[in-house]
């Protein structure tokens, strides 16, 4: 599998802490990798490096072949990566449609259309043309998923998509991230739940105190393995 993304020996600050040290992670093309960790592991920090948010003060980004370590978030973008973020961060006032064509700003040859986005979301496409203020939050979030896809990314970053939606709403997303991959686009997810995380992904990089703690291929992680190196105890 040719590689995508590699991420080498990376250290991000905020000010005086350090909150990732040495973390590397690869994603081949069309890949699946779950980053897992305990609250404050540095999940998001990844996330946002890799999208171009923070600048590292050591390491280095190759992504579909370039070196973007210092390219703005922008041209990440144009380059196909796009960032779900935790939060969802629409424009509330805006319409779900609306949020949506914020996201083909930049699109690359190939975006995923809209009427190809309501096909694989549904529940967007009930809710169009209302303010995403008025969404629910399983609806907000399709539509934070959807807006990042109408850029035509080779990788989305899925930042704890899950949080705070029902088990059903979660399915649902899922089920519309696995049409997503059978198209070849590779993803990062970032979530708690660790059996939907190692279902959906091929691959497992688990941080601890900024630092990868375990990584490998889900098939031969054994769950306590995991588990011990979430909590540090392995
Ligand atoms: P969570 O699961 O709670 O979202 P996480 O694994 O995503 O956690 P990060 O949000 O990346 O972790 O945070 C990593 C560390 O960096 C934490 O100790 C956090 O307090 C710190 N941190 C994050 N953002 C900032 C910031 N803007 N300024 C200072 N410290 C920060």
């Amino acid at each position: 599998m040719n590689v995508l993304l590699e991420a080498e020996d990376l250290d991000v600050r905020y000010g005086d802490f350090q909150a990732l040290s040495g973390v590397g992670v690869r994603v081949g093309e069309g890949g699946a990798l779950a980053l897992v960790g305990a609250n404050g592991a540095g999940k998001t920090t990844l996330l946002r490096t890799i999208a171009g948010a923070h600048r590292p003060a050591r390491g280095r980004i190759r992504f579909a072949g370039a070196d973007v370590t210092d390219s703005p978030p922008h041209q990440r973008v144009r380059a196909g990566i796009a960032l779900v973020p935790e939060g969802r961060r629409l424009f509330p006032s805006l319409t779900a449609e609306e949020n949506i064509r914020v996201g083909a700003v930049r699109a690359r040859p190939g975006a995923w259309t809209l009427p190809r986005l309501y096909e694989v979301f549904p529940l967007i496409a009930r809710c169009r043309t209302r303010r995403a203020a008025l969404l629910s939050g399983g609806e907000q979030q399709a539509v934070a998923i959807a807006r990042a896809l109408a850029s035509g990314p080779r990788l989305l970053l899925l930042d704890e998509i899950s949080l705070g939606l029902a088990p059903a709403v979660v399915d649902g997303l899922y089920g519309a991230l696995a049409e997503l991959r059978a198209t070849g686009t590779a993803v990062i997810l970032v979530e708690q739940d660790l059996d939907r995380a190692l279902a959906a992904c091929h691959d497992l990089v688990c941080l601890l105190e900024g630092r990868v703690a375990l990584s490998g291929p889900t098939d031969r992680l054994p769950r306590d393995q995991v588990i011990g190196a979430y909590f540090g105890s392995v």
